[in-house]
């Protein structure tokens, strides 16, 4: 459910803090040092780049054009080390969609990528009377009211969301929740779902997640 950012950096301690930072700010991350890495982790799910114009083997611009050829839809927003008009102009002509002049603080990049994959309409809410989940600030609200959650509860309030009204299994939460082959115990689930069941409740959502005795649990 997370928006998956790749970052183009060549330099490794700022490769290291975006990635770091983004994390934080509820971002996964994946991290190329150079165009041709960014094209080869460009295969894989891209929600949206943070691309460096100065790469050693390409002008991130360039990178930029290949990835828009290779079929990349998602938004790209450039760094540079100065703020200037020509680059920023080539920049947008080369299918980028923001641009951010180094250095910056890491919540102003946050923010241009949230605001990006907003413009750019691969945020995928999910929505049911009165209450969303925003997959990009990674909280339920609740007529319009955040409510925070941690991420396995974000994930499973997803899985019940997506299925109004219709029985998840225990098996399908527990996949969605946790990573392929963690040991989970029912226990576990149970736990995590008394807890969302309690910030439902506590947020005055008007809606529960009832138990479904044997079978699993509906979101109602
Ligand atoms: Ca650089």
């Amino acid at each position: 459910m997370r928006p998956r950012v790749l970052v183009v950096e060549d330099d490794h301690g700022l490769r290291d803090v975006l990635s770091r930072g983004l994390r934080e700010e509820h971002f996964d991350v994946v991290t190329a040092a150079d165009g041709a890495g960014a094209l080869r982790a460009a295969d894989a799910r891209v929600d949206a780049v943070v691309l460096d114009i100065g790469l050693p083997d390409a002008d991130g611009r360039d990178v930029c054009q290949a990835l828009r050829a290779s079929g990349l839809r998602s938004p790209v927003v450039f760094l540079t080390a100065h703020d200037n008009l020509t680059d920023r102009l080539s920049g947008f002509s080369a299918g980028g969609d923001d641009y951010l002049a180094k250095p910056f603080h890491l919540v102003e990049l946050a923010a241009r990528v949230r605001a990006a994959l907003r413009r750019t309409g691969q945020e995928t809410a999910v929505e049911s009377d009165g209450l969303r989940l925003d997959p990009v600030r990674h909280h339920l609200e609740v007529r319009g009211a955040p409510v925070a959650l941690t991420p396995t509860e974000f994930r499973l309030l997803a899985a019940l969301m997506a299925e109004p009204g219709a029985v998840v299994r225990r098996r399908s939460l527990l996949r969605a929740g946790w990573p392929e082959g963690a040991q989970v115990s029912d226990n576990t689930l149970d736990q995590y779902l008394a807890r969302l069941r309690r910030k439902l409740r506590d947020a005055d959502s008007g809606r529960e997640i009832n138990t479904v005795r044997g079978v699993g649990y509906r979101f109602a």
